[in-house]
């Protein structure tokens, strides 16, 4: 039985997007999908296309994003867009790290500054998941969809990139029943799938100005439905041992 191979390719030529841009078509004309195929998208590409991209000026700074901004050394205008994308607030300083709309944790509410001009600021899409099965339907094929976005990590020092939003593959793989090697049944572990793609996909990206924000893997085995991989607040012992 040959050797089990994973192939990762990075996509080149496509052009800076604006809002409005098909990135499906832009990327048939650059690579031929096939069925099976995992195609990872940043997520500064996708929030392009679909004109989340602001200007600083469009926030109106409240008294409370001011005060914050003061004590973060930023812009009150940008700590007013952070306020906006988020539905909770879990660490204000000595940075913001907050909850999306779409329940993802992130610093600054994933939004970006990287890869988008002065004084321009490019929010995460509103409902990645849903973004990805629009990418997916369109390009009309039995394949993956994954959102990705580079973030920090507690614990750890560096970035890597996670899944933000995913369609077509199951963000967990359940590996609870399979026996091990000694033929004990597992019972807790499900494998974070969808960010460990996100994270080799962002591995090939970039992070500067290489313009290569698209990456399709082939020759992944992988479930097409499952379970989510944002924690439920009441199931998140670290959220809650977080103090303002
Ligand atoms: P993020 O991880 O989603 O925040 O995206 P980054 O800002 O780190 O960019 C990831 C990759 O996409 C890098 O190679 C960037 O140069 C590239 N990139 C960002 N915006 C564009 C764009 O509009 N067009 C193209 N072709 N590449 C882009
Ligand atoms: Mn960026
Ligand atoms: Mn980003
Ligand atoms: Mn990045």
């Amino acid at each position: 039985e040959p050797a089990a191979s994973l192939k990762g390719y990075l996509i080149r030529g496509l052009p800076i997007i604006k809002e409005g841009d098909d990135i499906p078509t832009l990327i048939q004309s650059l690579f031929e999908i096939e069925d099976g195929d995992v195609i990872c998208l940043a997520s500064t590409i996708v929030a392009k296309s679909e004109g989340r991209m602001r200007h600083l000026d469009d926030y109106q700074p409240s008294s409370h994003a001011i005060e914050a901004a003061r004590d973060l050394g930023k812009d009150p205008r940008f700590v007013q867009a952070v306020f906006e994308e988020s539905s909770d607030i879990l660490i204000e300083r000595p940075f913001l790290l907050t909850v999306t709309h779409f329940g993802h944790i992130g610093v600054n509410a994933g939004i970006d500054q990287s890869n988008v001009g002065d004084e321009m600021i490019l929010l995460l899409p509103i409902d990645p998941c849903s973004s990805a099965q629009r990418l997916r339907q369109a390009l009309g094929r039995d394949c993956a969809v994954i959102i990705t976005d580079t973030c920090g990590r507690p614990f750890r020092n560096g970035v890597a990139g996670v899944a933000v939003g995913w369609s077509g593959i199951a963000a967990l793989r359940d590996w609870r029943g399979e026996l091990d090697i000694h033929g004990r049944a597992l019972s807790i572990t499900q494998e974070a799938i969808a960010d460990e793609i996100a994270a080799a996909a962002n591995l090939l990206m970039g992070e500067a100005g290489d313009l290569t924000p698209a990456v399709v893997f082939r020759g992944l085995k992988y479930p097409r439905s499952g379970d989510d991989l944002f924690r439920a607040k009441e199931k998140d012992i670290i959220r809650s041992r977080l103090n303002r």
